[in-house]
């Protein structure tokens, strides 16, 4: 849904017909898919398998009164000025922006972060984006290099450009090996940076990241997400990006600024780079995930407090999950975890909503782990609870509905 036209090759520069047909039949095969699918995905796939809900391929949704930890949402919702300018903005909702808050948001974001506003593209959500850079900068000839674990949305959208997949395991420290992920193909098309990772929290160092976009194979470039920046104390890399490298990076606002079910991301890069994405699609912004975007942006002290509030409440609960000789996997610096449960993860994450509790899910390298979102303090509180209940009682033997996951996978790809 990319918002600025100005590197787009339409209408002024019309595509040949032949690329207009290859850039449509791509588009129109990749679903767009996000952490939300993943997450539905996973419970589906361990709900009990009754012939009915099976039948029509449904998703239950978790009761209203659900502790819902299992796709990194933010619980407080966005800011006071955020829903303030949604409502500012909802008596003109029948233009497509009346007030020009895309613009704005991008001058805002621009003035910022010192970058030129034709680095910025404006989408609803950061998940297009990272589709699109995917699609275009892989091929069969060209793959994707991905560290393993990481977030899967990037290999989905290999899938569909037809790109080869190297997964790449993080290091002894949970960073992305990055030499070992240069060194993983001469003909990558992306390399794709998590930073903080998902599912880890985990930080690779900016001197890594660096590292690697000098001794990346030629013609390749580097995907950075910081989709969790925000709660992390690492230096961002928008620097790269105003040097003009080759790189293109992904923001969100679904995480910190608690907007995913408003819809709001960037892709920052070269200008050369951004009108790469435009084929795969573009959409005007709904100007309310603008307009709340821009006035996040314009909060000055939501990062600040955001960031303590979610600090506190996972440093509580990690502290007492070791207290209670529970293993956390490495040193999140983000808004999930993960824990070794040194049992079947997906039946933990099946006993978990027994109790109404939804955690996240496992990766297939460490099927014993499971992802945790870090939520309120009260939900942290019931967390707790029902993991020492699930913990203290016997692990349950495989079950069916396990194995069925295994297979199937659901309606996506078996990627965990
Ligand atoms: N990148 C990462 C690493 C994510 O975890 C997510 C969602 O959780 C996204 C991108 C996409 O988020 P959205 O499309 O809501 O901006």
């Amino acid at each position: 849904m990319r918002q600025h036209s100005q590197h787009s090759d339409f209408p002024g520069n019309m595509p040949s017909r032949r690329s207009f047909l290859r850039y449509a039949a791509v588009a129109a095969a990749a679903p767009i898919l996000t952490e939300a699918s993943f997450a539905r995905a996973a419970q589906k796939a361990i709900a009990k398998p009754t012939a009915a809900a099976a039948a029509r391929d449904v998703w239950v949704r978790p009761p209203l009164d659900a502790v819902i930890i299992n796709a990194n949402e933010n619980p407080l919702g966005p800011c006071e000025a955020a829903r303030t300018a949604i409502a500012k903005v909802v008596p003109v909702g029948g233009r497509y922006d009346f007030y020009g808050e895309t613009e704005m948001l991008t001058r805002t974001f621009a003035s910022q972060h010192n970058l030129s506003e034709e680095f910025i593209s404006v989408y609803a959500g950061s998940s297009e984006p990272l589709h699109f850079t995917v699609l275009a900068f892989t091929s069969p000839e060209r793959s994707l290099v991905i560290a393993d674990p990481s977030y899967e949305a990037p290999m989905m959208a290999a899938m569909y450009s037809g790109a080869k997949i190297h997964k790449v395991p993080l290091t002894s420290d949970y960073a992305h090996d990055v030499k070992a992920m240069v060194a993983a193909d001469p003909n990558a098309g992306v390399i794709y940076i998590c930073n903080p990772n998902n599912p880890t929290g985990t930080m690779t160092s900016k001197k890594d990241i660096a590292w690697a976009l000098e001794n990346k194979p030629k013609g390749s470039i580097l995907l950075v997400d910081e989709a969790y920046i925000h709660f992390s104390d690492a230096p961002d890399v928008l620097d790269l990006v105003a040097a003009g490298k080759d790189l293109v990076v992904l923001r969100t606002f679904s995480k910190i600024y608690g907007m995913a079910g408003l819809r709001c991301g960037f892709a920052l890069a070269r200008p050369d780079l951004l009108k790469k994405l435009s084929p795969y699609g573009e959409n005007p912004m709904p100007v309310t995930g603008s307009g709340a975007a821009n006035a996040s942006l314009l909060d000055a002290n939501l990062i600040a407090t955001r960031k303590k509030f979610m600090t506190e409440t996972r440093g509580e609960t990690i502290a007492w999950l070791k207290q209670n000789n529970y293993k956390v996997i490495g040193d999140s610096q983000s808004n999930c975890f993960m824990i070794d449960t040194r049992r079947n993860g997906r039946s933990v994450m099946m006993a978990m909503r027994a109790k109404n509790v939804y955690i996240g899910r496992t990766w297939p390298i460490w099927p014993n782990a499971v992802r945790i979102t870090v939520g309120t303090p009260e939900e942290m509180a019931k967390f707790r609870t029902a993991f020492k209940q699930v913990m203290d009682a016997p692990p349950a033997a495989t079950t069916a509905a396990e194995l069925r996951m295994h297979r199937d996978g659901v309606r996506y790809p078996r990627l965990s």
